[in-house]
């Protein structure tokens, strides 16, 4: 039993680094629903109320494409939130025909408590040293790339895909540049929903990936 012996019986890293994200989406979605139900509201109504507080008034349609749902699952969500008091419809200026959920008075209150939900992970991510919370990050990035030009999860406003990215473009712990705010950053800095992201061209966002990938 010497040298090896783990090469020759274990699983490949990559099919445990899958049991292993599938045994934390499990957590998650325990954590969601343990605390969805302390707040009277289904885990699909809490993701609304997060979505509405973090990014304003939405239709059904731009709620589904975020939370990765459909518009039937959303509009039963949402009819349900009317009738609690916590959120509205009102006319969407952009289509005449169509409306926009709003959060009510009520509603942004609730969302406050809605909006910690991932915050139970953050205690288990702190046992990371900063170099491990750094590899990770651009592990995630990359995953999440990956399950999104597979059409798997909803576009992200990640740098990756942003116009502002420029990857690899200095020397030393700060290889990438944000044209937006125009300084550097590191991989630990990458954002993975950013409000001044504007999403590349598919050509443009392909380049950049090749010049993130490659070291
Ligand atoms: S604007 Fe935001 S998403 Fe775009 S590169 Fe800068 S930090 Fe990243």
């Amino acid at each position: 039993m010497g040298r090896g012996f783990f090469d020759q019986h274990s699983t490949p890293a990559a099919a445990r680094i899958a049991t292993a994200l599938h045994k934390l989406g499990l957590a998650m979605k325990h954590q969601t629903w343990v605390q969805a139900a302390e707040d009277g509201l289904s885990p699909t109504q809490g993701q609304i109320l997060a979505a509405l507080a973090g990014d304003g008034p939405q239709t059904g349609s731009e709620l589904a494409a975020r939370l990765g749902v459909s518009l039937p699952t959303v509009s039963d969500s949402a009819r349900a939130l009317v009738d609690k008091g916590l959120a509205a419809k009102q006319p969407d200026p952009r289509h005449p025909r169509a409306s926009l959920i709003t959060l009510t008075a009520d509603g942004k209150a609730r969302a406050a408590k809605t909006r910690a939900w991932p915050e139970f992970l953050a205690g288990a991510v702190d046992a990371l040293s900063p170099a491990e919370q750094e590899v990770f990050v651009a592990g995630l990035v990359k995953m999440i790339r990956t399950l999104q030009v597979a059409g798997l999860i909803p576009v992200q406003a990640m740098c990756v895909t942003c116009v502002h990215f420029q990857p690899r473009v200095h020397d030393g712990p700060l290889p990438h540049h944000c044209a937006f705010v125009d300084a550097p950053m590191a991989d630990r800095h990458l954002r993975l929903d950013c409000d001044e992201h504007v999403e590349a061209e598919a050509a443009a966002q392909a380049a950049t990936w090749q010049q993130f990938v490659d070291r």
